[in-house]
């Protein structure tokens, strides 16, 4: 796998040069994040507590670490300190939870909320009726220490193209809507973190901020004992 040569290839098909590139590294070994490192490469993204941590201290201090995944209220504190961004944030509760962590450890730690835009039920995020009731609530006013610096969003597995375009359209028209809203100072609009290897291009064109790529760096996943 000549990783080097699969990022060019990735970055010289944006449509969006200036769209934020997360290298996702989930099951690959540090040799593959070191290749990823030594092109140019600071954002990782992972989606496991323990793996992220297990890596951490093996790259360097520079290394921006993306937490992707579903994350449990109880992990929180184990990445509080490091993570440069938490994608995955789908519940009231977790964000009261990462709040609570930052003020432990004085640090804003900055998050995106993530939104239900697919089909599928097994897709985690807000729907719009939780997002709405978490923004009108008072604890929401009362946050101190998370910074929501945008939103994040999966669309459907599907060879639909009009689908995927349909939802990613949806985002996007929810994020320009959120951003006239009169909400908190902690409420930093400005990340759309949409797109995977499948969809990062049309993604781009509806107006992601920063796609997460996986396998079209590192290729395919082999999760078989892992
Ligand atoms: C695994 C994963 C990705 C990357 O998927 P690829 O199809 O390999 O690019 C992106 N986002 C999330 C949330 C993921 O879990």
């Amino acid at each position: 796998m000549d990783i080097k040569a699969n990022l060019e290839t990735v970055k010289k098909s944006f449509i969006n040069p200036g769209c934020k590139l997360i290298a996702v590294s989930k099951t690959k070994p540090i040799e593959d994040l070191k290749a990823a490192y030594e092109a140019g490469i600071r954002d990782f993204g992972e989606n496991k507590v323990q793996e992220i941590q297990a890596k951490q201290p093996q790259m360097p201090n520079d290394t921006r670490w993306h937490m992707i995944g579903h994350l449990q209220s109880n992990k929180v504190k184990y990445i509080a300190p490091f993570v440069y961004l938490i994608h995955g944030v789908d519940s009231f509760k977790l964000l009261k939870e990462i709040d609570k962590q930052g003020k432990k450890i004085d640090r804003k730690i900055p998050v995106l909320l993530q939104i239900h835009i697919a089909e599928e039920e097994s897709k985690f995020g807000f729907d719009l009726k939780e997002l709405e009731e978490m923004l009108n609530s008072p604890e929401f006013s009362n946050l101190t220490h998370v910074t929501i610096k945008g939103l994040m969003g999966m669309a459907t597995f599907t060879e639909n193209e009009n689908q995927i375009r349909k939802e990613f359209k949806g985002l996007k028209s929810l994020f320009e809507s959120l951003k006239t809203r009169n909400l908190p100072d902690f409420v930093k609009l400005e990340e759309l973190s949409m797109g995977m290897s499948g969809d990062y291009l049309i993604a781009q064109e509806e107006g992601s901020t920063m796609v997460r790529i996986g396998s079209a760096i590192f290729g395919a996943r082999n999760y078989s004992g892992a």
